[in-house]
């Protein structure tokens, strides 16, 4: 059984590193993922190494204040181009984002400002949050 925790974070948008210095940002919605594949190469990074539970076993939700995020978004966009790879280390439309929608709430507010690109796994569900312009 995935063991779900509601978890405050210290700001949405992460600099891209490594491999993925296509992008300028990543964001996830959640830490960990309750899919568990055996494949996915995050249970290998510090975030699956060191929590001492089974990836798979366990999900963190990030609370969302859209207030904090659209400062923290603002900012972004006003210090260059941002591209954004969403999400590098969990699955952004696994079980708990039925509930808990913290995707979704990402997405309404960034479809205020987009990005100049937003990279964003298909949804077995989508999201119509986007507006014709
Ligand atoms: S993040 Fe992706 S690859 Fe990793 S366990 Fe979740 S669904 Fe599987």
């Amino acid at each position: 059984m995935t063991v779900t925790r509601l978890t405050k974070p210290a700001k949405w948008l992460n600099q891209a590193g490594g491999y993925l210095t296509v992008y300028s940002h990543t964001l996830n919605p959640y830490s960990g993922c309750s899919f568990g594949c055996t494949y996915c190469y995050v249970r290998r990074l510090p975030v699956g190494l060191f929590r001492r539970a089974e990836w798979g076993d366990w999900v963190d939700v990030k609370s969302f204040d859209p207030g904090a995020f659209d400062r923290e978004w603002s900012r972004a966009l006003n210090a260059g181009e941002v591209t954004v790879f969403m999400a590098s280390a969990t699955d952004p439309y696994q079980p708990a984002e039925y509930r808990h929608g913290i995707t979704r709430g990402l997405l309404e507010r960034m479809a205020e400002r987009p990005p100049a690109f937003l990279l964003l796994p298909a949804a077995i569900r989508p999201a119509p949050v986007c507006r014709p312009r």
